[in-house]
C-alpha cells in the first residue's frame, strides 16, 4: 500500500435525544500522495464529517465509534517516536492492517469461508517474527472458532479487540527500523524507510503534531476562518511556530481547527519565521508580501483573503490539503484564479488534495479521483473522467442529470429527500428515491460492482451492473412550454442608487461627510411580459440592490422606474403598498428570510392579511398556494426550522405568490440549495411562470442557472449595464470582454472539457465609492484599449496599465519589490544609480516593453524611487492615457447592447 491516507471502515457518530446520526457509515478512502481525491454529495451525505474525522477534530456530542485513518509518513513516524515513549507498535503495519480488514470482514459476515485460511497464513508469518503479544495464538484461535461453527460476527468483534490489545502504539516502522528501536537505537537519530501512524489511536496531543503539520485545511468562509484582530502576518506565523517550531497549545476542538488557524497571543518578531511567512505570501500570488505582513484581514477582499487561509494551510508544507467548500463563498472569477492556485502550489508542492465540493463542475476540473456519498456510505468511486462519462450508481447518474445544462430544456430533480440517518431505510439507502429500486434492494448488504474498463477501478454499490437510463426524466414531466413574450411591463431608466456612508461625529457637525457609495449608477432596463431576464455579474457589482431598488422596497435616488405603464416613483405611500402586491420578492436564504417564529402557514397568510385579500377563506387559500408550490398541507403548521432547504424556499415562494403579482424579482432564489432541491426550484419556478403568466427579474451568480432559465440576461458591472442580449446570443457570442470572462470562468461538468484558453481575470471588483473613471471595468479588463498613437502590444498595455493602478494608488514598494526579486537585485540601488532597471521591469513585465513606453515607465520608476508620486502619475498619464480612461462607454442602441469602446468609433 502506497496511500497517504486511509480511511477503513471508518464511522462516525453523534448522539442526539432520538438516538445515533450515522453520519458516517463505514466508509473506505485512500489518498495516494500527488493524487486530488473528490468527495461529493448533496448536504447531509456526511462529505464535511469524513474530513473532521479524518483530522480526527469530532467534537462531543460525535465520536468515531469504529474504524480508523491512517497516516503514511516516515519522518513524522521518527518525530513522534522521539517525543512519544510508548508510540511503537512492534509489528508491522501491513500485518495488522490485514487482519483488521478480516475483522471488518467477519464483522459484516463476509469473507466468512476464506478467512480461517487467511488468519492461519499470517499467523505462520508470525512465527518468523517478534510476537511480544502473543497475536499469533489469538489469530489462530479466531481460524478455530470459525471452524467450529462460531458466529462470524462475534469473531469479528473479538479479533478485532484481540488485535486492539496486541498494538497499544499508534507508530508503525519497518522491519529494520523496529528492529533497532527494540535494541534501544535513538528514534530522534535513526533513518526510518516507511512510516504509518494510526490516528485514531494517537493519542490528542500526536495528532495535533500531525494537523496543520501534515495536513492542512482550508475552509469555505474565509473572513469567520481567520482571526480579525490579528495581523495577516501573525496568523501564518503562528502556525508555523506550532507546527514546525515546537509551541504548545491547549486542547480542545476548537483549538484544534484553530491551529490551522491561529489565534491572539503568539510571540513575534523572529526574522527566521517572518521569512518564511513572507515567502509562503508571495506563494500564494500576495503582491509585495513584505509589505502586507502587518495588514489585517478586512484590509484584504475575499478572494485575498482565501489565499491567506491558504498560506496558513501550507506554511507547514502538509503533504495533505484538505479543502472544504473552499469556492463555494468565492464568486466565479475568483473561484477560477483559487483553484489555479491550489493547483500550481499542488504541482510545485507535490501534495495530495481532499477536494470537498457540492460544485460538479469543480470537481470535473480538479480531480483525478471521485468518491460520491449518500447518506453516510461512499456510494461509487472511481477516476473522475468514469464517474462522470460512465456514471454507475443511480445516485450519481441522477445527481449529474439534476446541473442545469445547456442541452436540457428540462431538469430532472431526484425525487424524494435525503434519508434521516437516525432511522435509515435497510439494503440500500437510496431505495426510497431510486428509479431501479427492486425488492432486493431493500434488505440485506448490498455488493459492489466494478464499472468501466479493467485497469479503472471504478466502484459502485448498487446491484445493477447496468440500468436503463432511456426513460429517466422523460415520464410525467411534461416539458414547459415557453410563455409568450409581450410589451415591456418594467421599465427601468437612468435609474441610480447612492448610499450615503456613515458620517462620523464631526462631519455631521461640520458637514462636508463621506462620499457616497454608488451601487447602482444608472441603468437602462426593460423586462417584458412573460420573460426572464437573467441579471448576472460579481458580488458588489449592486445586482441585487438593483432588484430591490425596482421594487422600490429601497427607492432609487434618481431615475425612473415605470412598471405596467405606471411610474412607480411618483405614487403616494398608499398607492404603493397597493401596487406592492403586484411586484413581489424571493430571497436566497429562506432560513434568513422567514420569520422563524411564524409557521408555515402564517408566513404564507401574512401577505394576505396585510393586503386585506381572501377575507374567509385565507387557510383555503394558502392550503392552495401550498400545493402549487409543492408543500402538503401536513406542513401548514411546521416551522423553518423543521423544513428542509428545498421546501423553504417553496414557503418564499408560495409568500410571493399569495398577493397573486405579476412580476417576481427572485434574488439568488436557488443559491442556498443542493443541485438536486437547485433542479426542483428551478422547474417550479419555470412552472408557475406558465401558470400565473410570471414575468421574473432572475438575479444569480451561477451562470449555468442563468442560462437554463433566462430568455435575456443582462451583465452588470460596478453599478452599470456592461451587456444585455437574448440568452443564446449571450452565451454563443458575448461581446464585452467582462461577460467573456465570467463565461470563461464557470467550471464545465465534464472532465474532458479543455480550460486552456480560460481568461482568468485579475484582481477584484473596485470599491463603487471611487469607481474607476471612463469605462469601470478598464482596471481588470483583458482587453483595454492602448492609446492609438503609441506603439505597444495589448497584453504589455494591460500590464502597464496594472503598474499604473498601483503608482495612483501609492502602492509600489520598493524596498519590497528588491526583496522579491529573486537574483537578490537591488531594484532601490538600481534606480539610483540611474541603472536599466532590470528588476523592475521584470516585477511588472512578463515581456519586453519598448521605445516611448519603456522610456515613460522606467522615468516613473526613478521618480518612484524618489517618492515624487504625483510626477510619476503624470508620466505615466501623459504617456498612457486611452480612450477606455477619458470616457465612459454608453450601452449600444442595437438588438445586442453592449457598453465597451471596442465596438464604439472612439477606439
Ligand atoms: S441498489 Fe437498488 S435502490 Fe440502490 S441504487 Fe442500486 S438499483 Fe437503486
Ligand atoms: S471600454 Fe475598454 S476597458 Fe472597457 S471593456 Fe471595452 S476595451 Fe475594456
Amino acid at each position: 500500500m502506497t496511500d497517504l491516507l486511509s480511511l477503513s471502515n471508518l464511522r462516525t457518530q453523534f448522539r442526539t435525544e432520538r438516538g445515533a446520526v450515522r453520519a458516517v457509515d463505514g466508509i473506505d478512502l485512500d489518498i495516494e500522495p500527488g493524487e486530488t481525491v473528490g468527495l461529493v454529495g448533496e448536504s447531509g451525505s456526511g462529505k464535511s464529517v469524513t474530513a473532521l474525522s479524518a483530522m480526527d477534530l469530532i467534537d462531543d456530542p460525535g465520536e468515531i465509534v469504529d474504524g480508523r485513518v491512517t497516516f503514511r509518513s516516515a519522518g513524522l513516524a521518527g518525530r513522534l517516536l522521539d517525543e512519544f515513549d510508548r508510540g511503537l507498535v512492534a509489528y508491522p503495519f501491513e500485518l495488522i492492517d490485514a487482519v483488521y480488514a478480516i475483522a471488518d470482514d467477519l464483522r459484516a459476515r463476509e469473507g466468512v469461508r476464506d478467512a480461517p485460511r487467511e488468519l492461519r497464513g499470517i499467523a505462520d508469518d508470525l512465527d518468523n517474527r517478534a510476537d511480544p503479544a502473543g497475536l499469533g495464538s489469538a489469530l489462530r484461535a479466531s481460524a478455530d472458532d470459525l471452524d467450529g461453527r462460531t458466529d462470524p460476527e462475534a469473531v469479528g468483534v473479538s479479533l478485532a479487540s484481540a488485535v486492539d490489545d496486541a498494538t497499544d502504539g499508534f507508530v508503525y516502522v519497518d522491519d529494520s527500523a523496529r528492529a533497532r528501536l527494540n535494541d534501544g537505537a535513538d528514534p530522534g537519530a535513526l533513518a526510518i524507510d516507511e512510516g504509518v501512524i494510526d490516528v485514531t489511536a494517537a493519542p490528542e496531543e500526536a495528532v495535533r503534531r500531525i494537523r496543520g503539520g501534515e495536513m492542512g485545511m482550508i475552509f469555505q468562509d474565509p473572513m469567520t476562518s481567520l482571526n480579525p484582530a490579528v495581523t495577516v502576518g501573525e496568523q501564518i506565523a503562528e502556525s508555523l511556530r506550532l507546527h514546525r517550531h515546537g509551541g504548545q497549545k491547549s486542547d480542545n476542538w476548537r483549538n484544534g481547527i484553530r491551529e490551522i488557524l491561529p489565534k491572539i497571543g503568539g510571540r513575534s518578531g523572529d526574522e527566521e519565521v517572518m521569512a518564511e511567512v513572507v515567502e509562503m505570501l508571495r506563494e500564494v500570488g500576495i503582491p509585495e508580501a513584505q509589505a502586507r505582513l502587518d495588514d489585517y484581514p478586512h484590509e484584504f477582499s475575499g478572494g485575498m483573503r482565501q489565499r491567506v487561509l491558504i498560506a496558513i494551510a501550507l506554511a507547514c508544507q502538509p503533504s495533505l490539503l484538505i479543502a472544504d467548500e473552499p469556492t463555494t463563498a468565492l464568486d466565479v472569477t475568483i473561484q477560477a484564479q483559487i483553484l489555479d492556485l491550489i493547483d500550481d502550489l499542488q504541482s510545485d508542492l507535490g501534495m495530495s488534495v481532499l477536494m470537498i465540493t457540492h460544485d460538479l463542475g469543480v470537481v470535473a476540473e480538479t480531480c483525478d479521483r471521485v468518491a460520491v456519498m449518500y447518506a453516510g456510505e461512499i456510494v461509487e468511486e472511481g477516476p473522475v473522467e468514469e464517474i462522470f462519462h460512465n456514471p454507475s450508481h443511480p445516485y450519481t447518474y441522477t445527481l449529474l442529470e439534476s446541473v442545469p445544462t445547456e442541452e436540457k430544456e428540462r431538469l430532472t430533480p431526484i425525487e424524494g429527500n435525503v434519508p434521516d440517518l437516525i432511522d435509515m431505510p435497510d439494503g440500500c439507502h437510496f431505495a426510497p428515491r431510486c428509479p431501479w429500486a427492486e425488492a432486493e434492494c431493500r434488505e440485506g448488504e448490498i455488493p459492489e460492482l466494478q464499472h468501466g474498463p479493467a485497469d479503472a477501478d471504478h466502484r459502485s454499490k448498487c446491484i445493477h451492473e447496468s440500468f436503463d437510463k432511456t426513460a429517466y426524466g422523460t415520464d410525467g414531466v411534461a416539458a414547459a412550454t415557453d410563455t409568450e413574450i409581450g410589451d415591456p411591463l418594467v421599465e427601468v431608466e437612468g435609474m441610480r442608487k447612492y448610499y450615503e456612508q456613515d458620517d462620523g461625529v464631526l462631519d455631521r457637525v461640520v458637514g462636508g461627510g463621506n462620499p457616497s457609495v454608488r451601487a447602482v449608477d444608472g441603468i437602462d432596463l426593460d423586462v417584458h411580459e412573460g420573460e426572464t431576464l437573467g441579471l448576472v455579474g460579481e458580488s458588489g457589482c449592486g445586482k441585487s440592490t438593483a432588484g430591490r431598488a425596482i421594487l422600490h422596497l429601497d427607492p432609487p435616488t434618481d431615475g425612473r422606474v415605470v412598471f405596467a405603464g405606471e411610474d412607480l416613483g411618483g405614487l403616494s405611500k398608499s398607492e404603493l403598498r397597493e401596487r406592492r402586491k403586484d411586484v413581489q420578492m424571493v430571497f436566497q436564504d429562506p432560513m434568513s428570510s422567514l420569520d422563524p417564529r411564524m409557521t408555515a402557514g402564517q408566513t404564507i397568510m401574512e401577505p394576505l392579511k396585510i393586503h386585506g385579500l381572501a377575507k374567509g377563506g385565507r387557510r383555503q387559500r394558502v392550503f392552495e398556494l401550498m400545493e402549487s408550490v409543492g408543500l402538503e398541507r401536513g406542513q401548514y403548521d411546521r416551522y423553518p426550522h423543521e423544513l428542509s432547504g428545498g421546501q423553504r424556499q417553496r414557503v418564499g415562494i408560495a409568500r410571493a405568490l399569495a398577493v397573486d403579482p405579476d412580476f417576481i424579482v427572485a434574488d439568488e432564489p436557488v443559491s442556498a440549495l443542493d443541485v438536486s432541491v437547485q433542479a426542483q426550484i428551478i422547474n417550479l419556478l419555470e412552472d408557475l411562470q406558465e401558470e400565473f403568466g410570471l414575468t421574473y427579474l432572475f438575479i444569480a451568480h451561477d451562470l449555468s442557472v442563468v442560462r437554463h432559465i433566462s430568455d435575456r440576461v443582462a451583465v452588470m458591472y460596478l453599478g452599470e449595464i456592461a451587456e444585455v442580449a437574448e440568452t443564446e446570443t449571450l452565451f454563443d457570442d458575448p461581446k464585452h470582454p467582462y461577460t467573456r470572462a465570467l463565461l470563461s470562468a464557470i467550471p464545465d461538468p465534464d472532465p474532458l472539457a479543455s480550460t486552456g484558453d480560460r481568461t482568468i481575470l485579475k484582481g477584484d471588483v473596485p470599491s463603487p465609492i471611487d469607481p474607476p473613471s471612463g469605462c469601470r471595468f478598464r482596471t481588470r479588463c483583458p482587453s483595454v484599449i492602448p492609446p492609438a498613437d503609441l506603439d505597444i502590444d495589448q497584453e504589455r498595455y494591460r500590464e502597464v496599465m496594472f503598474y499604473r493602478q498601483r503608482v495612483e494608488a501609492g502602492d509600489v514598494d520598493l524596498n519590497a519589490i528588491a526583496a522579491d526579486a529573486e537574483a537578490a537585485v537591488d531594484a532601490t540601488r538600481a534606480v539610483a544609480d540611474g541603472g536599466d532597471h532590470a528588476a523592475l521591469f521584470e516585477q511588472f513585465f512578463d515581456g519586453p516593453l519598448t521605445g516611448e513606453a519603456r522610456d515613460a515607465v522606467a522615468r516613473s520608476f526613478d521618480l518612484v524611487a524618489q517618492k515624487r508620486w504625483d510626477d510619476a502619475r503624470g508620466v505615466l498619464r501623459e504617456t498612457f492615457e486611452s480612450v477606455c480612461e477619458c470616457d465612459r462607454p454608453s450601452l449600444s442602441d442595437d438588438d445586442h447592447p453592449v457598453s465597451c469602446h471596442l465596438y464604439t468609433d472612439k477606439q
